[in-house]
């Protein structure tokens, strides 16, 4: 058993407080992960607050871990002691399934073991990263970019692949006009790859004071939503739009800014649902759609595309011990535009 501590939530209403709990025993084929940073995603938010149901408490978030490897099981072959790694959402797939055998570790069809609030093959509910330690098997370890800021680049393991996957799998380039619903930890990256594949992006914002970071992040227009005649001037125009929401908002409104044939895809996962009439999708033959995290294969991908390309987040660092206050800012759209935990701030009074 390797000890940890981390913070915990312990019920739904309740602040996260701190926690000690033990990690598993090395095993042949794992990595122990000391960890460095972890970011906030809006993910923890929802499930720590049983948002979607199934919280299981004591709970520990945090799919958005970087850090050093600390020790390596004996089979493992990949990783050695000191390597900067990355842990995203999942930990575990059966890996017989179709999907696993695609590389598409998300749709597992018995269900991927998530980094955290899932449960394990011993049968124990996996921890996530706003701790100090971590066990992962080898291959749901992820290599980190080696020149890229591991406070910056923590995020792109559930922000960025969220956003990466889907803007590939539709074949965004230049040419396209895309637009970005939200401009959060999901959408402020949705703007940097969509960018950076040469399409035309529109962000929309509901934050009238987010327009200039919008244009700073690349974007080449931004409309604030809540003003229809500014909504209106892009009707019938949009190839693709992704949308980064994570509250209940009028999803019909983008629809029809689609383009004939154009897609709407939703990664944003507010917890109530969301009403669409059928002449939204039959007029233009307009597809709505969703696309969830990305495979290994593919989030490793995308690490090394950044790499390439110097793309990570934009972020504030704060100790763990502000976890709450960060969680109150979340909720308010306040946040420029990732919170990434320093975890080395555990040992902190
Ligand atoms: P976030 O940083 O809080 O960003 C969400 C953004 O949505 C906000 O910044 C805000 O942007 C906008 N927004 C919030 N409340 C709104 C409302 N009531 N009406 C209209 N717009 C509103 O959250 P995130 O971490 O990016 O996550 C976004 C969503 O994606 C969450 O639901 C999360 O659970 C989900 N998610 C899904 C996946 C996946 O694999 N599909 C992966 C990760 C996260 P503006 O201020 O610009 O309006
Ligand atoms: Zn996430």
């Amino acid at each position: 058993m390797i000890k940890s501590i981390g913070y915990a939530a312990f019920d739904a209403l309740s602040p996260l407080k701190p926690y000690s709990f033990d990690r598993r025993a090395l095993g042949a084929t794992d990595v122990h992960i000391e960890i460095a940073f972890c970011g906030i995603c809006h993910s923890d938010l929802h499930t720590v607050r049983n948002e979607w149901g199934g919280a299981k408490y004591p709970l520990i978030p945090g799919h958005e871990i970087t850090g050093h490897v600390k020790a390596v099981g004996s089979k493992v072959k990949k990783f050695k002691v000191g390597d900067t790694v990355g842990v995203g959402c999942m930990v575990n797939s059966c890996g017989h399934c179709t999907c696993c055998k695609e590389d598409l570790q998300q749709f597992c069809a018995r269900g991927f073991t998530a980094t955290y609030n899932s449960t394990d093959a011993e049968g124990k509910t996996t921890q996530g990263g706003y701790s100090n330690h971590i066990v992962v098997e080898e291959k749901f370890v992820l290599t980190m970019p080696p020149h890229l800021k591991l406070e910056n680049s923590a995020p792109l393991l559930c922000a960025g692949i969220t956003t990466y996957s889907p803007l590939r799998h539709w074949k965004i380039t230049k040419g396209h006009k895309v637009g970005i619903i939200g401009l959060g930890g999901l959408g402020h990256m949705g703007v940097k790859f969509a960018c950076s594949f040469g399409a035309h992006v529109v962000v929309f914002t509901t934050s009238p004071h987010k327009k200039a970071d919008a244009l700073k992040l690349g974007a080449h227009e931004v409309v604030i939503s809540k003003n229809a005649d500014e909504m209106k001037i892009h009707l019938n125009t949009f190839d693709f739009m992704l949308d980064t929401v994570s509250a209940p908002h009028n999803v019909e409104n983008y629809m029809s800014l689609l383009k004939h044939d154009g897609t709407l895809c939703m990664v944003g996962a507010s917890p109530e649902p969301h009403q669409i009439s059928s002449s939204v999708v039959i007029r233009g033959r307009k597809n709505l759609s969703g696309s969830l995290i990305g495979g290994l294969a593919e989030t490793q991908e995308m690490l090394d595309y950044c790499g390439k390309h110097h793309i990570t987040c934009d972020v504030e660092l704060i100790p763990i011990q502000k976890i709450n206050l960060a969680y109150e800012r979340l909720l308010k759209s306040d946040v420029k535009y990732r919170f990434v935990i320093d975890i080395s701030s555990l040992s902190h009074k």
